[in-house]
């Protein structure tokens, strides 16, 4: 049997989670077709059949499919499903939107946010905000799986897969696509960034949000993050908040502003390589996961920083 990997992509290109999840669908130990549905999405199946270890990508292209609204996917996804034994996908918006669909319509439990690949049919994921990791074995005769990209490197090019239509399957009709606004920014996207400058509670307003985390984060060249508490109090937009109910990162550097370290922020974190936490209280929680931390005012930290940047 073969292994199929629903792309992440924007039609163009594919996203960085991707690649990511080919790694943990590769470790299946099963071929990976790769399907990428979308609407003038040819560049994105092309960019997948050069990933290593594709062996086929398929193509199902659409107006239905052009803003990857779930139903039809799920409907398109379930069709294809006889011919495979896994169905795969990264656990991003799109995939945890998307695959509980899936498994509902295959009869089969799924396994969310795997982080490791213990055999064919045993993953690791998180439970409980992620302070325990459970092994599950699957028994369903397909095994539906959300990939959580941050614990799996990206595979790199070095395959050249042939790519086939496939033929669009039967609009479910409950779901139309009305609109859409999309943040526009010149950061790196949270999710994909080396580098994070998150801030919480602390920096008080919009304003001081903007005039603290924005100047270290763009002499970082960083992504901006946020806590709850920060995005709830309308400091941040909700797309930038970090935690258990927000992204879950690992750059190679997160630096925590003002930010006490709840469990359900942690959760999004603390997979970070090397975390930076600036607190007035040296006591705060954050400093239990943090390689460096400054007890200080970050009003009076963050200039510093900055001015040590050069
Ligand atoms: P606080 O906890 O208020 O901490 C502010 C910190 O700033 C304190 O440690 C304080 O010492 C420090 N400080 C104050 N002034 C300064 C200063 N001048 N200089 C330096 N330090 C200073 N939270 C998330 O972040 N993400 C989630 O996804 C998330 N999901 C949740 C889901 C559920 C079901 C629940 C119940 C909660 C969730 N939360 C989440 C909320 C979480 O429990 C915390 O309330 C939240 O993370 C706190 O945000 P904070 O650290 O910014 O604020």
């Amino acid at each position: 049997m073969t292994t199929l990997l629903i792309a992440d992509h924007n039609n163009q290109a594919l996203k960085d989670g991707t690649a990511k999840t080919l790694t943990a669908a590769r470790e299946l130990g099963e071929p990976v077709h790769v399907l990428v549905a979308g609407e003038g999405a040819r560049a994105a199946a092309d960019a997948a059949a050069k990933l290593e270890g594709v062996e086929k990508v398929l193509l199902a292209e659409g107006a239905v499919y052009a803003h990857g609204l779930a139903e039809p996917l799920a409907a398109l996804i379930a069709g294809l499903a006889g011919n495979y034994r896994s169905i795969v996908a990264p656990a991003s918006s799109n995939g945890k939107n998307v695959l509980p669909r899936v498994s509902a319509l295959l009869d089969a439990a799924q396994v969310s946010d795997v982080t490791k690949v213990v055999s064919p049919d045993t993953f690791e994921h998180p439970i409980y905000a992620g302070n325990a990791i459970e092994t599950v074995q699957t028994t369903d005769a397909k095994q539906v799986l959300t990939v959580r990209t941050a614990a799996f490197k990206a595979t790199g090019e070095g395959g050249s897969a042939a790519v086939e239509n496939v033929e669009a399957a039967a609009d479910p009709a409950v779901s139309q696509f009305k609109g859409e606004e999309v943040a526009k920014s010149e950061r790196p996207e949270l999710t994909a960034a080396k580098i994070i400058v998150s801030g919480g509670r602390a920096l008080g307003s919009a304003e001081k949000f903007q005039e603290v985390v924005a100047p270290l984060a763009d002499k970082l060249g960083a992504a901006i993050g946020a806590s709850r508490a920060a995005v709830d109090a309308g400091y941040a937009p909700n797309d930038l908040q970090v935690g258990q109910t927000g992204k879950v990162v690992a750059p190679d550097l997160y630096i925590a502003l003002g930010i006490s370290g709840a469990i359900q922020h942690l959760a999004g974190m603390k997979d970070s390589k090397v975390i930076v936490a600036v607190n007035k209280d040296e006591d705060a929680p954050i400093f239990q996961v943090a390689d460096y931390g400054i007890v200080g005012d970050l009003f009076k930290v963050v200039p510093e920083l900055e001015k040590a940047l050069g």
